[in-house]
């Protein structure tokens, strides 16, 4: 089952199908796969009530690649 949050993520909007970062491990283990609950994204939202940054990728590693706008 996916995220529910799969819709609404900065992250995945972002990134999923830019092909500026290799999404598709992250995406199958943890948007489409059985570490959802482990998304450090879904704990930063959980403990402070707003989503991260969307260059937070689900394991808590920030992406740099100068994409900011
Ligand atoms: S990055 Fe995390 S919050 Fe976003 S869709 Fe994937 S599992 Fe859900």
């Amino acid at each position: 089952m996916e995220c529910h949050l799969l819709e609404k993520c900065g992250f995945f909007a972002r990134y999923a199908s830019s092909g500026l970062i290799d999404t598709e491990k992250l995406i199958s283990c943890y948007c489409k796969g059985v570490n959802k609950n482990e998304c450090r994204r879904l704990q930063y939202l959980y403990k402070f009530g707003v989503p991260p940054s969307d260059n937070m990728m689900p394991d808590g590693s920030m992406i740099s690649i100068g994409v900011e706008h």
